[in-house]
């Protein structure tokens, strides 16, 4: 036997496992790569002389994933055809002694039956790297707020939307008590995924990234509109696990317990002329049964496709909170037809209109109308837990402007302070921006539009001047009918008191 012959040994294999990880480790996801058992980390070894792929070059394949290295190969014919096989045949005693030393069978060649290997026989053809597996740290149950907590948390920065928070509140406790206790006996508590219901700018994203924040989960946004079916331009379903591990800085064990937010879930429905393959409504529904259920799931790492250049690793989504969140546009219309058909004709016929003009329509959803609307059963039968969130009306509109601990108008007060300048919204510049804001219909996202429009010319303006103090905005500077009203500061700048004038001044 020669040298290049020789049998691979234990530590040969370890070597190779080595040279593997070490090639294109350049960050840390590749790291994280060699943790994780998954098809690319096998190799195929020459089942002859037992050395790796990536030593003999690419390997000729045979039946039941047998491989043979093209030196095996070769060696093989050129012995085969050098030899008196035909004499050896007719003396079995011959294939008895295989490859003995004593110059009896074929040098350098064994003879095996390759039937006794079918079945799950040990062909030791690919090698398996070890995952490192880390201990995961338990979830401290104390370490979870309490949903009354949560919901106080989140009244901090989300105003309004009592429903939505409490019930967000009681899932989202009830998810992590899951995940901290499920190991623990035989029942199962299941997941309570979400689907979140409310017209654009109501504070669906805001919602869930806030409570991201307070929990110190990492959070992946994504959005329906650019998923599509694998194998089709835009990005795969497992791209929105990648996102979340980037979240979670390439730590798949926190990125296991994170929450995921697809956006535009609507978009996802059905389309109505079946004649085209849907591979960006139905399909990515039932690509996302498996994300939602809880399964192994392949993922590339950093990247939103996979393919031969992108590393990947394993994440288990079995503890991610899945939350949907959508507007739902014709929504509306089905539960009114629905809930009109219900209503029965002569003396009740006039309730049939309290639905046209009802603005709350959308609380009253049913699984019903969201088939009606385009989603297969088995994808709603995953997100148990389904509200809605009202639109924002003129008064919320005004509490947004002001009250929640990071305000757009509190940044801008801070904003001036800097200079030594107090800002103050009177009364009637809070509803100008809010009745703005409500012709735009596009909820309070329209609020940092108008505010950053009329704010540009005060914010170019009065660091002109040192002696500027105090600057008041009123509604008729919002409304292009009048100016700010602008008072001198009395004391010099240095020696101003700096505090925050709320919306009541
Ligand atoms: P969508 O419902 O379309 O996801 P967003 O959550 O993105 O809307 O809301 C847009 C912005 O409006 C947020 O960044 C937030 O500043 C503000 N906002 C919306 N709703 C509320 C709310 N209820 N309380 C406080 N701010 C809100």
């Amino acid at each position: 036997m020669t040298d290049d012959f020789k049998e691979v040994t234990d530590e040969d294999i370890e070597t190779v496992k080595k040279e593997d990880k070490a090639a294109p480790a350049d960050s840390a996801s590749e790291a994280d790569r060699s943790d994780d058992t998954d098809d690319n980390e096998y190799e195929n070894v020459c089942f002859m002389c037992r050395r790796p792929e990536s030593k003999t070059g690419e390997m000729f394949k045979l039946m039941n994933s047998i491989c043979i290295c093209s030196d095996c190969m070769h060696k093989t014919m050129d012995t085969v055809t050098q030899f008196d096989y035909q004499g050896m045949l007719q003396d079995p005693s011959m294939l008895d002694s295989l490859s003995s030393e004593k110059g009896k069978g074929f040098p350098n060649i064994r003879f095996l039956n390759i039937s006794d290997l079918q079945g799950t026989g040990g062909i030791p053809n690919k090698q398996k790297i070890k995952k490192k597996k880390k201990e995961s740290e338990p979830i401290d149950l104390k370490s979870i707020p309490s949903p009354h907590k949560l919901k106080a948390m989140l009244d901090e920065y989300v105003c309004g939307q009592e429903h939505a928070k409490k019930v967000i509140s009681v899932a989202v406790y009830n998810h992590y008590k899951r995940v901290a206790t499920n190991h623990q006996d035989d029942i199962d508590i299941e997941k309570s995924n979400m689907l979140m219901i409310g017209p654009t700018g109501c504070g669906k994203t805001y919602l869930v990234r806030t409570l991201a924040r307070l929990l110190n989960v990492p959070l992946a946004i994504a959005d329906a509109t650019t998923l599509t079916e694998a194998g089709y331009i835009g990005d795969d379903i497992e791209s929105v696990l990648s996102k979340l591990l980037i979240a979670a800085d390439n730590d798949v064990e926190k990125a296991e317990r994170g929450i995921v937010f697809i956006d535009e879930i609507d978009k996802l429905a059905k389309k109505k002329d079946a004649n085209n393959r849907d591979i960006n409504g139905e399909s990515v529904q039932q690509g996302l049964l498996r994300l939602l259920e809880g399964a192994d799931v392949e993922v590339p790492v950093g990247a939103s496709n996979k393919n031969a250049m992108v590393p990947m690793t394993t994440i288990n989504t079995k503890n991610i909170l899945f939350i949907c969140g959508g507007a739902f546009p014709d929504l509306a219309e089905i539960i009114r037809q629905r809930l009109k058909k219900q209503t029965g004709i002569g003396f009740s016929a006039e309730l049939k209109d309290k639905y046209d003009s009802d603005e709350d329509i959308l609380s009253k959803v049913t699984n019903e109308d969201l088939r009606k609307f385009g989603f297969i059963p088995e994808f709603l039968g995953r997100l148990p837990v389904v509200y809605t969130l009202k639109p924002l009306d003129e008064d919320m509109l005004v509490k947004i402007l002001s009250e929640p601990k990071n305000a757009i108008l509190k940044q801008y007060q801070k904003l001036l302070e800097i200079d030594e300048v107090r800002l103050i919204f009177d009364e009637s510049a809070y509803r100008a921006i809010a009745q703005k804001a409500i012709k735009k219909e596009t909820g309070a996202r329209a609020l940092r539009a108008i505010i950053e429009e009329f704010m540009l010319d005060i914010m170019y303006e009065i660091p002109k001047d040192d002696n500027i103090g105090t600057v008041t905005i009123t509604g008729e500077y919002i409304n292009g009918t009048g100016g700010p009203i602008i008072e001198q500061r009395v004391i010099p700048p240095s020696e101003h008191p700096t505090e925050y004038i709320g919306a009541n001044g």
